[in-house]
């Protein structure tokens, strides 16, 4: 490569895409870095204020620039590494269309100061609006600094364009992220409003940047893989079980070092966790594929990042069953997601010592039951002790059982009688009398010597569930208008899908449209919603837009419906006597009121006798 810089042959300028090289912040800064990659940096450091809307300063030890090509390097097509049209597909440079600091320059106050190694003194020139204001000689080290202010100052709608400072620097960050684990040799250094966020070593150890840039948890959980074909070599890191996320977003792929977007890898993923992780639940993964560049089409424009392979199945298929065979491996020796299964499950036949403390031990049945849900069900013995669950929930409740025998008391397995063992549910819910609501999520009620007890979150649930199902693709739901619509910030994809989705979610109640290229604004949800239930229900449906398990259809409906029902039910809620009746008449209508659409149970009795046998009568 010439280290001399030349304008690119017009000829050859125009074959190029042409495309906005600067529509955000996290562009300037992936040009600036990767400008410094190309020129050899070992060490970089990026500092950005307010979101880079302020300022972007990127600092290498790269080559430098010849002090004559400084301000040739800020011309349209300027550059040191292309002069035809083929060397754009040559991959080994990650910007290669000259027109980076030309594009910035024009819409900043840029400042750049440079020195190489065989030049006594350096450069800085200041530029504001691509004007050149400045240039002059400095003492320097050996390297470049550009400093971009007030980007996008001369083009208002730009300027108006630009996202929260949070969501800016959020895009940074992810690109940093991303360039780090590209780059695990050079050293990063990454500061956001003078606070350092992360820093790495640039020794090539991929654990120790994984925990640096990446959630600790995962690089705790992680285990290294390395396989090998003829066409493709994978090297990187899976999670265990016992690590999941609520998303996707920690899978993360290079193909020959660059950052990529694949469906293909998310899915080959998937395939290997299949049936292994509970519904809703990810891995985490970082995946670096090296295999000859035209087996893999890249888009040559720098902000694409989606990739299609060639021989796309053949490499998901392979992908997937070596990664599932390199979990097998890890996971054979303690299943640590089991284990974590069966501690949960084992706590919860244990009696708490002391249950006074009523929110700690309302957390504490949050997370219990929901180890109990990733139970799989194709586990008989676990499935059998998650049936055994109720009987903590309402013994330990009625606290007083601690009392009687603090450390002696086992629990008879018959203290409850599960009402799905009940003959009929035609009567099940009739002639209840109502006692009391406690904790503000169980509803007591007393018939024929009977206390029973009613999960109201799980009821809701159920009555939710079941109405969705039946409203889904038969009739519309009824909905509301919201007085204030609410705009949710989308990527572009999320926002493309949510489009498509547009259609079946109208069936179920929610009414949305396109806000501008990159937002909805929901107008109409279904009666049972309010804006934070409608919000926490987007939130997961975006999450699961990622999800493969969204093609099939039914998996996808399924998924739908369960988020819809989590969203809206009634979680540690007051009731009124009213609401009560209203549940009660609800579950009174459908087939099968005894469990939640996840399998817990609904409702639970304590007969009159285990009363008796509590309090030492019989
Ligand atoms: P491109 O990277 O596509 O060549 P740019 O506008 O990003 O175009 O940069 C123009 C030229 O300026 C580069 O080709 C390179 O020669 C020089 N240059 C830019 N940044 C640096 C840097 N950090 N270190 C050394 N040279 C640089
Ligand atoms: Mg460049």
């Amino acid at each position: 490569m010439s280290r001399f810089i030349k304008v690119l042959d017009p000829h050859v300028a125009n074959k190029i895409a042409a495309g906005e090289v600067v529509e955000r912040p996290a562009a300037v800064v992936k040009e600036l870095v990767e400008n410094a990659i190309d020129a050899g940096a070992t060490s970089i450091f990026v500092d950005i204020q307010s979101g880079g809307k302020k300022l972007i300063r990127v600092t290498d030890n790269g080559y430098g620039i010849d002090p004559e090509d400084m301000l040739t390097a800020f011309l349209r097509h300027a550059t040191s590494k292309v002069s035809e049209i083929e060397d754009i597909y040559d991959l080994n440079t990650l910007g290669f269309r000259g027109e980076a600091l030309a594009s910035i320059a024009a819409v900043s106050q840029i400042e750049m100061v440079s020195k190489k190694a065989s030049f006594e003194m350096g450069k800085k020139v200041i530029l504001s609006g691509g004007k050149v204001m400045e240039s002059s000689d400095v003492g320097a080290q050996v390297g470049t600094s550009v400093v971009v202010k007030d980007l996008f100052f001369n083009t208002p709608a730009r300027l108006k364009f630009m996202k929260s400072t949070a969501t800016e620097t959020a895009a940074i960050s992810d690109l940093m992220t991303r360039l780090a684990l590209s780059h695990m040799d050079i050293q990063f250094n990454y500061q956001v409003d003078q606070k350092v966020i992360f820093k790495t070593a640039g020794d090539g150890d991929a654990k120790k940047v994984i925990y640096a840039v990446l959630d600790k948890e995962f690089a705790k959980a992680m285990v290294p893989i390395e396989l090998e074909e003829d066409r493709w070599h994978v090297k990187g890191y899976l999670s265990k079980l016992s690590y999941t996320k609520g998303n996707r977003s920690s899978q993360i792929f290079f193909v020959n070092q660059r950052y990529i977007k694949s469906r293909t890898l998310l899915d080959a993923i998937s395939g290997a966790y299949l049936g292994q992780l509970p519904i809703g639940r990810f891995p985490s993964a970082v995946l670096y594929l090296e295999m000859p560049s035209q087996l893999v089409d890249v888009n040559i424009h720098p902000a694409k990042t989606e990739v299609k392979f060639q021989e796309e199945l053949a490499l998901k298929d392979w992908l997937t069953v070596e990664l599932r065979k390199a979990l097998r491996q890890i996971d054979q020796v303690p299943e640590i997601s089991q284990i974590k299964h069966r501690i949960a499950l084992e706590e919860t036949s244990k009696l708490p010592e002391a249950s006074v403390d009523v929110k700690g031990f309302k957390d504490e049945s949050a997370s219990v039951s929901r180890s109990v849900t990733e139970v799989p069900s194709a586990q008989p013995a676990m499935t059998k002790q998650s049936v055994a669950m109720p009987s903590k929930d309402i013994l330990s409740k009625l606290s007083m059982t601690d009392l009687i025998k603090p450390k002696t008391y086992e629990m008879p397995e018959a203290v409850y009688e599960q009402t799905s063992l009940l003959k009929s549910s035609d009567d099940l819910y009739e002639d209840l009398q109502y006692v009391g609501q406690i904790f503000d999520s169980y509803l007591l009620f007393q018939k024929n010597g009977k206390l029973y007890v009613v999960d109201q979150h799980a009821g809701h649930e159920k009555v939710l569930y079941e109405t969705f199902k039946k409203t889904f693709f038969q009739t519309k739901a009824v909905s509301q208008i919201l007085a204030k619509p609410i705009v949710i910030e989308l990527g572009h994809g999320e926002f493309l899908k949510m489009l498509e989705q547009a259609a079946s979610l109208e069936q179920m109640g929610f009414h949305y449209e396109a806000f501008g290229e990159q937002a909805i604004v929901i107008r109409e949800v279904p009666i049972s919603f309010n804006a934070p239930a409608t919000e926490q229900f987007f939130k997961e449906m975006i999450d699961q837009l990622e999800s493969p398990a969204a093609k099939a259809q039914e998996t996808w409906r399924e998924r739908l419906i369960l988020a819809a029902c989590k969203a809206a039910i009634k979680a540690n809620d007051k009731m009124a006597p009213f609401e009560v009746n209203a549940l009660i008449h609800q579950l009174k209508t459908l087939n099968d009121p005894y469990t939640c659409p996840h399998g817990r149970p609904i409702i639970v009795a304590i007969t009159q006798s285990e009363f008796e046998k509590m309090f030492k009568r019989t």
